[in-house]
């Protein structure tokens, strides 16, 4: 049934009516240029700085975790922080300048300060012969190490000389910082929505996610909702880790969530269901695919791609999906200088924002109810809920009435009868409002068994 999710928008949770796709658009992609020019890693000022951006659009609290402290099978590395960079030749012109573009440097390295003749300098470079213009993004946390990342054109103009090597940069005890923000619900189950931001002047795999969630923060937090909503801004893998290591009492809180990345392309959208594959979220987001009228792809779980690997780890197992518009690997200019401001799109920031209030709105509206007069149909028309003549006005609405009334056993939700009818969850939960009203229908669980 081709009905477009735009009526989910209606109820509390959803995006509201006077959503405003240009200006919600400007806003995303303000921050993620604001962001852009920052040196981010996994842990040091250029991550903390990136979360005091975001705390002017959600109050978020930075988090710091102590290098050396063990979190399951990992340490919390050394804090990393550099100030400089640069290749120059014999006449003292730089020929790689950090201050050009920080994935020049790999990230995570060791200071140095050196003459070295090319020869000798390139094991320490790194360029895509394929890609001769871009500069690839290369990191070497866990081991120490150091080099520079350049255009394969730049490194081909270097003449075989001696040249001047400087990184100026720190890897010394520190601590490991993430962003953590809770949106408190009526209940105290919770929604997890967690973005990385490690990553340097990246823009879709990265900034895209960190400033939609940010947003997303925001939207919900003027919102009169039913769970409670966890959001953390984390270093890729160390962070994701980490949090659940320090977290682990807090997990069985934790009913839904979603990893954000790569929202900010003009690709379709992509879904990867939990390791769980059946889970509420999987079916919610689906379901809200489905009638969105875009195009999509859903992906089963793998163990490989963002911190869903931690959060869908045996041991662990919480039902997180990841959304994403490309997937990550899934465009050329993936963890290269081309994944810059001009691959992400104000519109496509917005559209992204916007599915995930409708799947947190069709989260929201997820209940299971009872039919409170299952001994054959209620009249409806007597109760002023059924138009009998010329009725193709609200054909829709009585439908949806229908079949809530015959599948509120206590034993369907909402999304069960949505996959079932091919309805949408919003037709089905107006409808539920409707017949509640009329007192024909219960919350499971709630005066009646
Ligand atoms: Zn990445």
């Amino acid at each position: 049934m081709a009905v477009m999710i735009d009526t989910i928008d209606r109820r509390p949770g959803g995006a509201s009516s006077d959503w405003d796709a240009a200006r919600e658009g400007a806003e995303l992609y303000r921050l993620v240029s604001e962001l852009y020019p920052i040196c981010r890693s996994i842990t040091g000022n250029g991550l903390r700085e990136s979360l005091r951006s975001l705390q002017r659009h959600a109050p978020l609290s930075l988090h710091e975790v102590p290098s050396g402290a063990r979190v399951f099978d990992w340490v919390v590395p050394k804090e990393w922080n550099i100030r400089d960079a640069y290749i120059k030749d014999s006449s003292g012109g730089k020929v790689v300048d950090f201050r050009k573009s920080n994935l020049h440097v790999v990230n995570y390295s060791v200071p140095v300060r050196k003459k070295a003749a090319l020869s000798e300098l390139r094991p320490h470079l790194f360029t895509l012969p394929g890609s001769p213009d871009w500069i690839p993004y290369r990191t070497s946390y866990y081991k120490e190490t150091w080099g520079f990342c350049l255009s394969h054109r730049q490194l081909e103009s270097l003449a075989d000389a001696e040249y001047e090597v400087c990184i100026d940069s720190t890897l010394e005890p520190g601590h490991l910082t993430y962003g953590e923000y809770l949106i408190q619900g009526a209940s105290d189950a919770e929604v997890l929505i967690s973005s990385h931001c490690c990553h340097p002047s990246l823009c879709n795999d990265n900034l895209s996610g960190m400033a939609v969630a940010a947003r997303l923060a925001q939207h919900l937090s003027a919102r009169s909702l039913r769970y409670s909503y966890r959001f953390v801004w984390i270093p890729g893998t160390i962070g994701s880790i980490t949090w659940l290591a320090l977290n682990e009492a807090r997990l069985p809180k934790i009913k839904h969530g979603l990893v954000l990345s790569c929202l900010g392309d003009p690709g379709p959208f992509h879904y990867k269901r939990s390791r769980r594959a059946n889970a509420a979220i999987d079916q919610v987001v689906e379901h809200v695919l489905r009638h969105s009228g875009r195009e999509f792809q859903l992906l089963d779980f793998t163990p490989h791609g963002y911190d869903e690997r931690q959060y869908c780890s045996p041991g662990i197992n919480l039902p997180v999906g990841c959304f994403m518009r490309t997937p990550n690997g899934g465009y050329p200019q993936y963890h290269t200088s081309a994944d810059d401001l001009s691959l992400v799109k104000p519109e496509s920031l917005a559209e992204s924002l916007r599915l995930l209030l409708q799947f947190i709105a069709a989260l929201e509206q997820n209940e299971s109810y009872v039919n409170l007069n299952p001994k054959c149909e209620p009249q409806l028309g007597r109760r002023g809920l059924y138009h009998p003549v010329g009725g193709t006005k609200n054909a829709g609405a009585e439908d949806a009435m229908l079949w809530v009334l015959n599948f509120s056993d206590g034993g369907h939700s909402l999304l069960d009868i949505a996959t079932r009818s091919g309805l949408p969850i919003a037709a089905l939960s107006a409808a539920a409002d409707q017949l509640s009203n009329a007192g024909l229908l219960a919350q499971a669980g709630g005066a009646r068994p």
